[in-house]
């Protein structure tokens, strides 16, 4: 399964309690499954469009018995997920081509952003490809020491400067560094400073330039680290981070904390990047490839 916790109520028996005694989907079933959706984090553009669509089937079909919502509903929520799912990867792959491929990890402080470079290095160590980290979150001595710890855990190079010191200049170092080793894929962390969306844009803007400078289209891949526990947090984060940068995949972290990870639903299908990757505990092997059936199963319990 993919982490949700069980412990807590799932989609499954929250939708058994709104059709207690009904047997038609009607609009008061439809309110109810709508307040559900919001509560489990859906997010609210998206559990109306969810909601539009099962109207849809209910004026198409006429009747709609309440049995049938469940089968319904994980329909809808798959059909959600398929519209920026390339596809349901199984393994941690790469695409061919990239010597190295880059990627540039973002987000802000302590959505475990450092973690998932950890416990992606140590997959891609594991299928023998050669990984160097690149510590460009120069503003936090804490990040650095963190992925250092990471590096050595995992035995995988760490490129780093003082702290304080220009993050693109610690990207470059990094692609450099990669380059003369032969390396097979660069993970560059970078500071999520939120406070201020234009130095956002210009600090990732100018790692990206300077990392051009060694290899013309770097970064590869630009992932956004989110915190699943944080629900609208973590889709507010998302919209900053669009805005600011070219993003092109997800990481859902914290999974195994919450019962809620609708936002997971809620963030690909609002902002249609896909969900790579999903965290689901602190561990080294906690990191799982996102697939969507399992994830569905999984949301309902
Ligand atoms: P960063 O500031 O974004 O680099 O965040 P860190 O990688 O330092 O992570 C912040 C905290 O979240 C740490 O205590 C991590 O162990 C924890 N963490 C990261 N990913 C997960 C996850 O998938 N599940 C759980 N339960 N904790 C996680």
């Amino acid at each position: 399964d993919q982490g949700l916790e069980k412990s807590k109520e799932n989609m499954f028996s929250k939708l058994s309690r709104a059709v207690a005694g009904k047997s038609k989907v009607d609009e008061e079933v439809l309110d109810d499954l709508e307040e559900i959706l919001v509560a489990s984090d859906v997010g609210i553009t998206t559990t109306v469009k969810i909601i539009e669509r099962i109207e849809e089937r209910v004026a198409r079909d006429k009747y709609v018995g309440t049995g049938e919502l469940n089968k319904i509903l994980r329909e809808e929520i798959a059909n959600l997920l398929s519209e920026n799912e390339t596809e349901d990867a199984t393994e941690f792959t790469l695409p061919a081509g990239n010597k190295p491929h880059v990627i540039m990890v973002v987000g802000v402080n302590g959505v475990g952003k450092t973690t998932t470079i950890g416990k992606l290095a140590a997959q891609f160590n594991r299928k023998g490809l050669k990984v160097v980290l690149g510590a460009a979150d120069t503003f936090r001595a804490a990040a650095v020491d963190q992925l250092t710890i990471w590096s050595e855990r995992v035995g995988v190079p760490i490129v780093k400067q003082g702290m304080g010191s220009d993050p693109a200049s610690v990207a470059f170092d990094t692609l450099q560094s990669a380059v003369a080793q032969n390396a097979d894929v660069v993970l560059i962390d970078t500071a999520g400073r939120l406070h201020n969306k234009i130095n956002l844009m210009n600090e990732l803007g100018k790692i990206k330039r300077v990392m051009q400078k060694v290899i013309p289209d770097a970064p590869h891949e630009v992932l956004l680290v989110l915190d699943a526990s944080t629900g609208q947090n973590a889709i507010e984060q998302a919209k900053q981070f669009t805005k600011a940068t070219d993003v092109s995949a997800l990481a859902l972290t914290k999974l195994d904390g919450t019962a809620k990870g609708g936002v997971v639903i809620g963030v690909s299908d609002q902002f249609q990047i896909p969900v790579k990757y999903i965290g689901v505990g602190e561990g080294i092997d906690d990191l799982q490839v996102f697939n969507k059936h399992e994830f569905v199963d999984s949301f309902f319990g």
